[in-house]
């Protein structure tokens, strides 16, 4: 029965609390960013209690709920929520947990594969472009336009599929894919997207931990691809080219959070946070309507309360 009680508790964080606790974890300036300054490991030391993460997470979804339905109704901004990690961070655990009180019709989850050939056919902002969300909207993206700067810089030979014109492959070309993604997000802040970049932060160790339980327990085996443990082998450049990524882009306007991976209910709490911070900031209020349609209203009033039944 208790614990029935302790499922069912919500708890939520004051904006004081919540700001302290993204301020551990927002990156907005790449000067001297480095990943091993982001411990993986980190529990938000005195800031939160684990006894208290379930609570607070359950608070953390039902505000965000009510903050995207005003989003929706002022009709005005746009949320992008990028999510990027190493295999078995957690990405869809904490996108279906952070999101499981939202209206589904406020939010587009897109997940970013490998490119189809008519993607590859396409500038490398193509098929992101496309999956951006509208004003009203939260748009998730499950990977993102980063791969292009991390899996693709980890195995060159990709570009080779690209078709690009081969002077325009060179050494600087992460670079200038980096700088390419700064001037997008810079754009797209302009047209009133909200740009929210998630690192989860995942440990070699626990993704050997994550990984061996996939394969020990049979109805996780389906989570578990061969090809992850191929991109393991892999994890220094990705660190490297993370680094890089995140150094290149954090700005005020498109932060990264570099999120500690290896605890679940960390990684949630924290990103639930920084959606609900970013979507608090916005003074969220329905448009105001005209005089017209205010005259509208009234006028169906009128004719609803005239009518015979
Ligand atoms: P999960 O493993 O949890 O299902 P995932 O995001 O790892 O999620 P997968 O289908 O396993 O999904 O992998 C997608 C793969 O597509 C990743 O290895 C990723 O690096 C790759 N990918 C994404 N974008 C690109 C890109 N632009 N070029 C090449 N590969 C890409
Ligand atoms: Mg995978």
């Amino acid at each position: 029965m208790q614990q029935i009680v302790a499922q069912n508790a919500i708890r939520h964080l004051s904006t004081k609390e919540l700001r302290k606790l993204l301020h551990r974890y927002r990156v907005t300036d790449g000067k001297g960013f480095q990943l091993k300054d982001h411990d993986p490991t980190d529990t938000a030391g005195h800031l939160i209690d684990k006894h208290h993460a379930a609570a607070l997470l359950a608070g953390g979804v039902e505000h965000l709920s009510t903050l995207q339905e005003k989003l929706y109704a002022q009709d005005r901004w746009a949320v992008l929520c990028v999510f990027q990690a190493m295999d078995a961070a957690g990405k869809d655990g904490t996108i279906k947990h952070v999101l499981s009180g939202v209206n589904p019709q406020g939010v587009h989850v897109t997940s970013f594969k490998a490119p189809s050939v008519e993607e590859m056919r396409h500038d490398f902002l193509w098929r992101a472009i496309r999956a951006l969300p509208e004003r009203g909207k939260i748009g998730i993206f499950n990977r993102s336009h980063y791969e292009e700067a991390l899996v693709v810089r980890v195995h060159p030979d990709l570009l080779e599929k690209q078709h690009l014109p081969h002077e325009l492959v060179t050494r600087k070309i992460w670079d200038k894919r980096l700088t390419a993604i700064v001037g997008f997000e810079h754009y797209l802040a302009q047209q009133g997207t909200v740009i929210l970049k998630f690192f989860l932060n995942l440990s070699k160790e626990e993704q050997k931990r994550r990984f061996l339980e996939r394969l020990d327990e049979p109805n996780k085996n389906w989570k578990f691809s061969p090809a992850d443990l191929t991109e393991r082998s892999y994890w220094d450049e990705y660190q490297r080219a993370y680094e890089a990524a995140i150094a290149a882009t954090a700005a005020p306007h498109a932060p990264w959070f570099v999120v500690p991976a290896d605890n679940k209910w960390v990684t949630r709490l924290v990103v639930v946070a920084a959606i609900i911070d970013a979507l608090d900031r916005l003074d969220l209020k329905p448009q105001a309507l005209t005089a017209t349609e205010l005259a509208n209203l009234d006028e169906a009033r009128q004719a609803l309360e005239t009518e015979d039944c």
